[in-house]
């Protein structure tokens, strides 16, 4: 049996065919364009094969309610003609089997629960810190979405005493995203982040913020693991000191065997690599086969 797959970005969509035991069989990438068209190229790559399901996990953020009549779409994006197109609704014309829907972080965290990182668990949490930053949680077995879906990327981190960077986020200016994404750090430094030496103070201050968020994280959501994902998380130096910080900011408060002796199999690099967006479309479309 195979599976489709869509890993929808701003700049590219990876699209794959896999079996449900998480093998990627085939894999196209198609530049995002405008939206009949970006589609109609997924939908000519995945009629080659016969496959039961399409799993996809987009950038957000996106309408999850089944009832409303946006279903199935980016609701506000700058990138031209993507806000409101029913991007699952395009698919059905011409894909009769079950579509899964969810933001990529979302669909991240459910491949690594399925086969990376957290196999085996009830609960993880996948951040991403690229462009943007974002974070999907399974609690109990269960993605997480509420209202809409969490935006964890948005949220209040105190300030490292050493920056006086503004803050990039056009709606709350110093939020997480708006001082540890890529391009704040690009800003803040006059340099691309990739271009920092693995010693500069940038990357005690970049850790000292997704350590805030992560121990905010682990009080709200009690995750059983948390993978860090995306380009900036490249920079391998970032994992020793995030880790450092969260157990200096936590101060022992969650006193669990995991957290407190384990701390390097706790906060960990994803085990599917740079596949965990597409295997985590690839664990959608199982996912909804098999509800
Ligand atoms: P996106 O978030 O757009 O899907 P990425 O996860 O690759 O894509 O994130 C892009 C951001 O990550 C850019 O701001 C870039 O500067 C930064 N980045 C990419 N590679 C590295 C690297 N090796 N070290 C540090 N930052 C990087
Ligand atoms: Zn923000």
């Amino acid at each position: 049996m195979l599976l489709g797959a869509i890993e929808g970005g701003g700049t590219k969509f990876v699209c794959g065919i896999g079996t449900p035991e998480g093998e990627i069989v085939e894999r196209i990438s198609i530049p995002t364009t405008t939206p009949e068209e970006t589609l109609d190229r997924a939908i000519i790559f995945f009629e080659k094969q016969s496959i039961e399901a399409i799993g996809i996990g987009t950038f957000g953020p996106i309408d999850l309610n089944a009832q409303s009549a946006n279903y199935g779409s980016v609701t506000s994006t700058p990138k031209p003609n993507w806000s409101g197109y029913r991007i699952v609704e395009h698919l059905k014309r011409r894909f009769n089997g079950p579509i899964g829907f969810d933001t990529d972080v979302n669909a991240a965290a459910l491949g690594e629960l399925t086969w990376g990182a957290a196999k085996g668990l009830n609960s993880c949490l996948y951040m991403t810190i690229g462009t943007g930053i974002g974070a999907g949680a399974i609690v109990e077995g269960k993605l997480l979405h509420g209202l809409t879906h969490p935006e964890m990327g948005h949220i209040v981190v105190r300030r490292h005493l050493n920056d006086s960077y503004d803050g990039h986020c056009p709606f709350h200016r110093d939020c997480l995203e708006g001082l540890a994404a890529g391009p704040a750090i690009e800003a803040r430094w006059d340099r691309k982040a990739e271009q920092l030496e693995s010693t500069h103070l940038a990357w005690e201050i970049e850790s000292y913020y997704i350590a805030q968020a992560l121990v905010n994280y682990t009080l709200i959501l009690s995750p059983e693991k948390i993978i860090l994902g995306g380009g900036v998380m490249k920079q391998s130096q970032l994992f020793p000191l995030i880790r450092e910080q969260f157990l200096n900011i936590m101060n022992g408060y969650v006193n669990n065997n995991v957290i407190s002796k384990d701390i390097n199999d706790y906060i960990v690099q994803p085990g599917l690599g740079s596949n965990a967006g597409l295997c985590g479309a690839l664990a959608l479309a199982k996912q909804i086969l098999a509800s």
